[in-house]
């Protein structure tokens, strides 16, 4: 079976089991995972599960990245934050759906895996992703507010910066937890509701608003 039969095959089973809507069905059944995964790992790549991307890191499991597509409901035009690019996967089938018209700002810590993002992205065409290095429990303030913001790493608690660089309306997904991790879905009006998904498993968020400094 070519990695295109695949795909295909994973992206039915996930809209089957998730009852995915149709923008998200699309955006998994378009993004050729295989691209994003180390050279080792390509037959494995559309297995439903994170595999290794390097540097301790993961790339997140298909169904992950859809249900997180689907609780921030993203729409086209919207201009969304994502915290940990890791190899740029989950930014490319954000970038499907808010398509040319939305912008996905992308934040990685370590910069060799923001460079491959780079790489990656680009040879796909997806130029309305910018990848950018630093601290992401911090956000990015130079293009906030967002009208979405996801974080695909477990924070301690819900980083300051990302609830201020939301717009009002808008709406945030965020794993919290350490050894015990549960999903967040954020709105933010003017109050904030916060409800929980469910239990998940996520590298940690590190930084200021993570669980230590890059340096320790
Ligand atoms: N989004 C990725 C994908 O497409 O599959 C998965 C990313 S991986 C599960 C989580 C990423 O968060 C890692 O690449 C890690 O280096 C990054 N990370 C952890 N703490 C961070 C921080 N404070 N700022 C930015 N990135 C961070």
């Amino acid at each position: 079976m070519d990695f295109d039969e695949k795909k295909l095959r994973l992206a039915n089973r996930l809209k089957e089991e998730l009852n995915l809507s149709e923008k998200v069905y699309n955006a998994i059944k378009k993004v050729p995972r295989h691209f994003f995964v180390p050279e080792r790992y390509k037959s494995e790549a559309y297995v439903d599960t994170p595999l290794p991307i390097g540097y301790g890191q993961t790339i997140s499991a298909p169904h992950m990245v859809a249900i997180m597509c689907e609780l921030l409901d993203l729409k086209e035009g919207e201009k969304v934050l994502e915290i940990g690019t890791g190899c740029g996967y989950h930014a490319a089938v954000t970038a499907e759906i808010v398509g040319k018209t939305g912008i996905v700002v992308s934040v990685e810590r370590i910069p060799e895996l923001a460079e491959m993002a780079k790489r990656n992205l680009s040879a796909l065409g997806y130029d309305n992703v910018l990848v950018v290095v630093g601290d992401g429990s911090l956000g990015y303030e130079p293009m906030a507010p967002y009208d979405k913001i996801y974080v695909t790493a477990s924070a301690p608690d819900l980083p300051k910066p990302l609830l201020e660089q939301l717009k009002i309306g808008g709406k945030m997904v965020i794993p919290i937890g350490d050894t015990y991790q549960v999903l967040y879905v954020v709105e933010k009006d003017h109050e904030i509701r916060k409800w929980s998904w469910g239990a998940v498993r996520f590298v940690p968020l590190y930084g200021k608003y993570g669980f230590r400094d890059f340096e320790e």
